[in-house]
């Protein structure tokens, strides 16, 4: 039996997932499908966005609906008009093998006269913001008198927008014995309120655990100097090549002054906030999902039912003054079963705000390095030679290969590398080449205990990393294991595509060399040398780095002083 069969869904429905690709179902769907399909019951579910709580609650309502009856009979009330819209669009994807379906998107900031002539035809189910809908059904556009089915989705955004009002007068419009399904990310008073007053006797179904974030998204801060908060943005940007993120700001002005000031350094950014049309906003939501835009910079409000997948990283430029907040704009992240970064960027006077979160997800927020400029350097290098090296040669090229095979054939082909990764490379270089140690020495537990770890601490280097399977976690074990130090001894681990670094006291040096460079792993001895901390301040170019390739091999000094010699500005 196929898996979403076991739950009940019916072959209609089956059939559409798995064109869809979903080949089982995830955990809030196999708890709540079945709930929902076989009991008339109300339900609270604790889920965040990205967890596939669309069909969780779009295949039961669409399997229950009677699409040969004109009468609308569920209703769903989201807080966002883009949440409307990919809510919309998703159940008509479901429900593609049903015919004589109609549903329809009751939304602001569009015709009323083109929504209304949709519902004239007989909307089965309707997706709808509160105001819209509101102001239909007193207009007597649309009547939710007979509906058999309400769904809250992001009952706890809906109530941040200030919607009670609307969606108690909503509910006062719909029969006392329809069920009513509420989804929400966290389990603020309001909601729990919401649930009491307008569900009978709700079940109440935890997707991972109350007001938690997502088990898929691992959360780090950076302590800063506040006048070097956009730099750090930079650098953490930098040294994640290919980024995709949502950057979030406390203020309309900030957000978009950080997203100037991106563009400006020729990152490809846009700014998401009120002050913006619809349409103006509309257009960086294409560009964003499109990933013409790779990084968003967003006010909480106008992020607000953000469902784009594959973000790679959420970073708070600035924390939100309400940390419940944190939670949502990390689960912009870790969607669909991918793994996401929350990413906080912090001052000294802020840093208690860490503890508070940390309560609040369930989780611990590593505190990590803001990389140094030769880490980045090496980081974007890496991704140079992995560009070039996953390059699909196109033959429809070939006669302009010959034109500049013309150009340059006086070129060694040494000449020819420095010359190509000068190109990509050397205005990148420039910038980071003389550039400062951002870490400011605190820890949110012990201000004096940091200062001396950074002190007495040194930086590896070891040549394996995300390629050899490692994570932090696994990495830090296995130098744990072989090192015999203690967890609290090896700290800051950072794992690259090809190599790794992780921090531990001076006075193991020498241990930690002669343990480790007896692994082997994957049939090949690891490598093991100091590598240069930010605090040791060296000339850039004198040091002495490894860079590995794919085939896993170094450069010299001689040759890699040569590559850090050119370059441009390579952003992405
Ligand atoms: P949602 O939380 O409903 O917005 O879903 C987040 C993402 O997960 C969307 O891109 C869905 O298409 C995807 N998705 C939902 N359910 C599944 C599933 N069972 N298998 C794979 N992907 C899914």
């Amino acid at each position: 039996m196929r898996k979403f069969q076991k739950l009940g869904v019916n072959d209609l429905l089956v059939k559409s997932v798995e064109n869809l690709g979903y080949d089982s179902p995830t955990e809030v769907q196999s708890k709540v499908i079945p709930i929902l399909l076989n009991k008339e019951s109300d339900i609270v579910a604790l889920a965040q966005t990205g967890t596939g709580k669309t069909a969780a609650f779009g295949l039961p309502i669409l399997q229950k609906i009677d699409s040969s009856s004109k009468n609308t009979q569920g209703l769903i009330l989201s807080p966002t008009r883009e949440l409307c819209l990919q809510i919309t669009e998703d159940l008509k994807t479901y429900s593609e093998f049903i015919k004589g379906l109609n549903i329809v998107a009751v939304y602001g900031g569009a015709s009323i006269t083109e929504q209304s002539k949709k519902i004239k035809k007989g909307a089965q189910i309707i997706v709808a913001t509160p105001g819209r809908i509101l102001d239909m059904i007193k207009r007597e556009i649309i009547n939710i008198s007979k509906i058999e089915y309400c769904v809250l989705d992001e009952a706890d955004e809906m109530l941040n927008m200030g919607f009670y009002e609307e969606m108690k007068n909503i509910l006062s419009f719909t029969p006392k014995d329809k069920s009513t399904w509420l989804f929400s990310a966290t389990m603020p008073k309001e909601v729990s309120s919401i649930a009491k007053k307008f569900m009978y006797e709700p079940l109440e179904v935890v997707i991972g655990s109350k007001n938690a974030g997502t088990k898929n998204v691992s959360h780090e801060y950076y302590i800063v100097n506040g006048r070097e908060r956009y730099q750090t943005l930079k650098r953490l940007t930098d040294f994640n090549p290919l980024i995709f993120s949502v950057i979030f700001c406390r203020t309309k002005r900030d957000t978009q002054k950080v997203s100037e000031k991106l563009i400006d350094d020729g990152y490809s950014a846009g700014a998401l906030h009120g002050d913006l049309s619809q349409n103006q906003r509309d257009l960086i939501m294409k560009s964003f999902r499109n990933k013409q835009i790779q990084m968003l910079v967003a006010t909480d409000v106008a992020a607000r039912g953000i469902d784009v997948d594959n973000i790679t990283h959420v970073i708070n430029y600035q924390l939100p003054d309400e940390i419940e907040t944190y939670t949502h704009r990390s689960g912009r992240t870790g969607r669909a079963g991918k793994i996401g970064v929350s990413i906080i960027i912090i001052t000294q006077s802020e840093l208690r705000k860490i503890k508070s979160i940390e309560k609040l997800i369930q989780n611990k927020i590593l505190q990590k390095n803001i990389p140094s400029g030769e880490e980045i350097c090496l980081i974007q290098l890496n991704h140079l030679a992995k560009k070039i090296n996953d390059a699909k040669v196109n033959s429809e090229i070939n006669p302009f290969i010959s034109e500049f095979k013309k150009e340059i054939n006086h070129l060694s082909k040494d000449e020819l590398i420095q010359k190509l990764v000068s190109v990509e490379f050397l205005r990148f270089h420039k910038y980071y080449k003389n550039s400062k140690d951002l870490n400011l020495s605190i820890s949110s537990n012990s201000l004096i205990e940091s200062k001396s770890n950074k002190k007495n601490s040194i930086r590896f280097f070891l040549n394996i990393g995300k390629k050899d399977d490692f994570n932090w976690m696994t990495l830090k074990d296995l130098i744990k294991e072989n090192s015999k130090l203690s967890n609290e001894e090896i700290f800051h681990v950072d794992v690259m595509e090809n190599f790794s670094f992780f921090n531990t006291y001076k006075k193991f040096k020498s241990k930690v060399i002669s343990s480790l460079s007896e692994v082997k792993i994957n049939n090949r001895k690891i490598k093991i040398e100091l590598s240069n901390s930010p605090s040791k301040k060296k000339k850039f170019d004198k040091k002495r780095i490894k860079i590995s390739s794919s085939k896993e091999k170094s450069v010299s000094k001689r040759k890699k002083s040569k590559y850090l010699g050119f370059g441009r500005k390579t952003k992405f």
